[in-house]
């Protein structure tokens, strides 16, 4: 079977989730795609069908491999179907979607408003590079508040940038009122949906006119490959391929792509267990001595709670919290823990916890500096697959080392 993108708005998530981009190979009746390694395809011949080798509209020709390949186009149409977006454009990896969208759709002299907490690699991006090197006004802003979105526009605000839940503080932007801010003032509105791992909550329906992921957390979710996508209206996801796919050419591997369209198939599966494990883990956390604070969007002790239940349909599995004691405490029950590995990335299907030491061996924090929300003993937590009682447990004894 193959199903086109626009026959597939009527069916369930779990349904696109296997059927999207899916289809039998013409040559081989093959029921998978092939990965496709050649890095050219031949052309149409005639003066009239050559302009059709290089029409993006044909979403099924292909020239070279920079611009679109075959599974790349596979992973678009998946992810396109599962987000209910018109269409999709994948990239190596969520930095290279983030920063191909914004070279897209920005230029000097413009502004940008972004929530003031974003993954590490954005905010970087935004004040170092677009801010300091190519004259792009940026204003971070505390999103928590819609208020502050709509007093930071300027005559020349040309996009709206948020990031919900964000990296790694779970704060919630209320992603509906922001984007009647944007229509307002006639600026795109596009929400980093990560956390939400394509499933808990849908950007698009909410009014935003771009998602974008980091394909590497929750859509791969096995810890072994990179990607990230943009989805959207057509026109824009065109503007993207013109500029980015051509000349930033963050091109995602065919071997990726094929592993994220695998992955793709149990992602709203593996969510639902996510978001079971994750409530439990953090109502665990929350009740243990030695633990200052917890933050999960599912804990009605979440500062937005209600945000979080009224745009989102599950809670995920990042959690974050502090431990009491000292960064050598923090330490040893890193140390002491059995399942759970201390390391960076999330969304996969094991536990991963990364620890932000105040002093240390993270330099990026000094450009974060978010005192407030990031003190002493914070842990960053990605609660897995694995059986939540084994989970409680290893987070018990560690507990008990330090
Ligand atoms: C990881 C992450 C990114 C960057 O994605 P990479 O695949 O690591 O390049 C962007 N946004 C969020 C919220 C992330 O967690």
């Amino acid at each position: 079977m193959n199903l086109p993108l626009e026959n597939t708005r009527d069916l369930g998530l779990a349904t696109r989730s296997i059927h999207c981009g899916e289809g039998v190979d013409a040559e081989t009746k093959a029921i998978r795609r092939p990965i496709v390694l050649a890095n050219s395809f031949e052309l149409n011949s005639t003066s009239e069908t050559l302009p059709e080798s290089f029409a993006w509209d044909n979403t099924h020709k292909f020239n070279y491999p920079r611009s679109r390949h075959p599974n790349a186009r596979y992973l678009e149409e998946r992810l396109a179907g599962m987000e209910g977006g018109e269409d999709c454009v994948v990239f190596a990896s969520g930095i290279a979607a983030v920063s191909g969208m914004f070279f897209t759709f920005l230029s000097a002299g413009d502004h940008l408003i972004s929530s003031r907490i974003c993954y590490i690699g954005v905010h970087g991006f935004l004040v170092e590079h677009l801010g300091k090197r190519f004259g792009v006004q940026v204003s971070l802003v505390n999103t928590d508040h819609p208020d502050e979105v709509r007093a930071a526009l300027r005559p020349n605000t040309k996009m709206i940038h948020i990031e919900t839940p964000a990296n790694p503080t779970t704060h919630l932007s209320d992603i509906a009122a922001i984007a009647s801010i944007a229509k307002q003032a006639g600026v795109l509105l596009s929400v980093d949906s990560t956390f939400s791992g394509m499933v808990t909550q849908k950007p698009l329906e909410l009014g935003a006119d771009l998602v974008v992921h980091s394909l590497t957390k929750y859509v791969n979710g096995h810890g072994d490959a990179m990607g990230g996508a943009v989805i959207g209206g057509k026109d824009l996801m065109t503007r993207i391929r013109d500029a980015a796919s051509i000349y930033l050419g963050g091109t995602i591997s065919a071997f990726n792509a094929w592993l994220l369209m695998r992955s793709a198939v149990t992602l709203p599966m593996r969510m639902e267990r996510h978001c079971e494990n994750g409530l439990q883990i953090a109502r665990f956390l929350e009740a243990h001595p030695k633990v200052k604070f917890v933050r999960y969007p599912g804990l009605e002790s979440h500062p937005q709670h209600a945000i979080a239940h009224k745009q989102m349909s599950g809670f995920g599995g990042m959690i974050n919290f502090a431990l009491l004691g000292t960064p050598a405490d923090c330490f040893k029950f890193l140390a002491a823990l059995k399942i759970i590995t201390h390391a960076v990335c999330l969304g996969h299907a094991e536990s991963l916890v990364q620890y932000y030491p105040q002093q240390g061996n993270h330099p990026e924090l000094g450009v974060l500096n978010y005192p407030e929300d990031i003190g002493e003993g914070f842990m960053r937590l990605s609660v897995g697959l694995e059986d939540a009682a084994d989970l409680t447990a290893d987070l018990a004894q560690a507990l008990a080392a330090c």
